[in-house]
């Protein structure tokens, strides 16, 4: 499968924000975004007024890359989120963070979500008891997921699960860190996602 292979961290640069797209690293000095808060490139110094087009893009590609997305895939997600009943934003930000390696990442099983989808793919967590190594499978109210037996010695894993009390899990995930399991206790609604996204924006762009 296709995917971003550049730096990470000129991502951050170029949104203009932290992404958390490194797990450990970017909570320490090292983050390139701390130490460079300028978009990357030879250009990345100098201030111009973007168009509106250039905001909602912008809005758009900062939401892509925070959920490790390419284009394909986001714009699908956009299309199903639309034939939604609801609001279209809303609904493609809870597409997102229904994703299992988002979820993974948010449970504290993994620091980042990149982290998260390479060990979904190395078969470490069961859902709701069954193997799922699909790091794009969508969870749903009252779906577990649980560490497998075998990989709850993994030393990525477990460092995880040391540090996610820096950034915290959301309070509609239920996480049983004794027995390697956490679950979903409900779907978030908008006030809950606090993810800096106006995603009205990216509505507006793929409407045009
Ligand atoms: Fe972004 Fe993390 Fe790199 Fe900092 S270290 S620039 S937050 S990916």
């Amino acid at each position: 499968m296709a995917r971003y292979r550049d730096s990470a961290c000129r991502l951050c640069r170029r949104e203009g924000l932290k992404l958390f797209l490194k797990g450990d690293r970017c909570y320490t000095e090292k983050c390139s975004f701390e130490r460079r808060g300028f978009a990357p490139g030879e250009h990345g110094q100098l201030r111009k007024k973007p168009s509106d087009y250039g905001v909602q893009l912008r809005e758009k590609q900062k939401l892509k890359r925070m959920f490790g997305l390419l284009e394909r895939q986001f714009s699908g997600y956009f299309e199903k989120a639309e034939r939604q009943k609801g609001v279209a934003g809303t609904n493609l930000l809870l597409f997102l963070e229904r994703r299992l390696d988002n979820m993974v990442f948010r449970m504290g099983f993994a620091n980042s979500r990149n982290e998260a989808r390479q060990l979904i793919r190395h078969n470490h967590f069961l859902v709701s008891g069954k193997p799922v190594n699909i790091p794009s499978y969508l969870l749903n109210a009252g779906d577990a997921v649980e560490i497998r037996e075998k990989s709850r010695t993994v030393e990525r894993i477990l460092e995880a699960m040391e540090t996610v009390a820096r950034r915290g899990v959301p309070q509609w995930l239920d996480v049983d860190k004794k027995n390697f399991r956490a679950s979903v206790k409900m779907l978030p609604t908008r006030e809950e996602l606090t993810m800096p996204v106006n995603e009205q924006l990216v509505v507006e762009l793929y409407s045009k």
